[in-house]
Order: structure tokens, then sequence, then C-alpha cells
């Protein structure tokens, strides 16, 4: 082939880098008192991709979170590391008093926060809520949040291709998805599942007929982890900068 030199070789040398220098990512928790952030935490660790390395994350109840708190642990799985940082937060709005105003301290938080970080939301402890009423929580929340201009992840201006944007526009309908937390496990049919012990049965975290924490941990450490990196880095991190560049030299 004339003029062939091979250059897709540099494909091999980034996959033997990336192999040798794993990747790092860095998730943070954020929400009212109660709502379950501890609880996703270590559903978050305990979850099965990384059932090959058993983690002792102690037992019995989550205490309260008073300050902030980073937990990380190295992932490996066929050869790839990812060193995982998962920072959860005491709730916020605990410090003040916000009687009758958490709605508009949500909406004036996410507000802020989308335009530093990439935004995930979710429905948590949806094992209280019918499929009913966790489809018009959906909705309403999805209203809100584009009537507030809160343009959470994935945003519809970052898609890059037509298939992009067929992938995506499938999460942001599902968005936020409604989860369930649990750290503890259960034999369910001989099988050891992580899960919430009720009245009713077992709550299975993994089974997507019960809750959609299988999406959320697939959107976070399997199909986007690059891309929120990318956007965290090319985006958000360039608009800190800029501001901090202006205000020094104001
Ligand atoms: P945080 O204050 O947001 O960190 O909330 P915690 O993780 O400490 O959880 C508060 C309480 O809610 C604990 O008793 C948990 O066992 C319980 N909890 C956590 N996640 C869920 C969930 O998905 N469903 C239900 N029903 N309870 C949950
Ligand atoms: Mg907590």
């Amino acid at each position: 082939m004339l003029g062939y030199v091979g250059i897709e070789a540099v494909l091999d040398q980034l996959k033997i880098k990336a192999m040798k220098m794993g990747f790092e990512f860095n998730i943070m928790v954020v929400g009212q008192s109660g709502l379950g952030k501890s609880t996703m935490v270590n559903t978050l660790f305990k979850s099965k991709i990384w059932n090959c390395t058993p983690l002792d994350l102690g037992q019995g109840p989550v205490p309260q979170t008073l300050q902030l708190h980073s937990v990380t642990h190295v992932i490996e799985e066929k050869g790839v590391k990812l060193k995982l940082t998962v920072t959860d937060t005491p709730g916020f709005g605990d410090q003040i008093n916000n009687d009758k105003c958490l709605r508009p301290l949500d909406i004036e938080f996410l507000q802020r926060l989308c335009r530093t970080v990439n935004v995930v939301p979710v429905i948590a402890r949806a094992d209280s809520l019918t499929i009913e009423e966790r489809e018009n929580f959906r909705q309403r929340i999805q209203h809100n949040l584009k009537t507030h201009c809160i343009d959470v992840y994935p945003q519809k201006c970052f898609d890059e291709d037509i298939n992009d944007r067929i992938l995506n526009s499938k999460i942001r309908d599902r968005i936020p998805f409604a989860v369930v937390g649990a750290d503890q496990e259960h034999l369910v049919n001989g099988r050891c599942v992580l899960g919430r012990k009720t009245k009713w049965g077992i709550i299975e975290v993994e089974n997507m007929a019960h809750c959609e924490f299988p999406l959320l941990r697939d959107l976070l450490i399997r199909s986007h982890l690059q891309d929120l990196k990318d956007i965290t880095h090319n985006v958000h991190y360039e608009n800190y900068r800029v501001c901090r560049l202006n205000q020094s030299h104001m």
C-alpha cells in the first residue's frame, strides 16, 4: 500500500499505556440527610463487578455522616485497573433552618452544581414508591429540571454524533434512575444477592425488575466513564480555570 505507515499502531500503544497506568474516577454523592447516600456508596463498592475482591466495609447500620469522607478502592477486571474514589457528604441544608424551603434549596443547589460538575440525579429509596409513583415522580423531576434550566448529564449539547444522540436520548428519558441501596447480602434461590429484606421479600439492588441501580452503575463506571471524565476536564475544569484567572486579574 503506497504511503501506508501503520499509524494505527498508536492504538496498541494507548491500550498498553492505559493498562499500565489504570484509570481513575471520582464520584461525590450529595443530598438531604437520611436519603441513603452512605448506603449507596457501600452498594456501589459491594455490587457484583468487584465481588472478586471481597471488601470489608463493616456490618451494622451506617452511622450518620458528619463530614466529607472518601473511600478509594482499586478494582481490577481482565487486567484493567480502575481506582474508584467515592466521596460521601453530610446532608446539604442540615446546618440551616430550611423549614418549607427544601425544594427551592434543591433547585438553587442543582443550578449551581450543574455548571461545575456533571450531575446525575437519582430517585433514592425507590422501594418506598409504587411503579406508578416512580414514573410520576420521574416525570415531575424531568419537568422541573427543564423549567429551571438544570442541565444534567448527559448534556444534549455534548452529543458528538448520531450514535451519541440515540444512546444518550434513551438515558435522558430514564433519568433520574430510581435506585435502592443495600449493603447486606441475602440468599435468594441459592444465589447471594445484595438487597433489602422486607415483609414482602428481598428487594434486590441488581435486579432490573426491582430497581434501576444497574443502570446507574453501568452509566457511571462502564459505558460513560471516559465521557464523564472528558467533560469534567474539558468543560467544567476549563470554565473554573478561566473564572479563577479572570478573578486574579481584577
Ligand atoms: P444518608 O444520610 O443519606 O447518608 O442516609 P443513610 O445511608 O445513612 O441511610 C439512612 C437510612 O435509610 C438507613 O436506615 C438506611 O438503612 C436506609 N436506607 C438507605 N437506602 C435505602 C433504600 O434504598 N431504601 C430504604 N427503604 N431504606 C434505605
Ligand atoms: Mg450519610
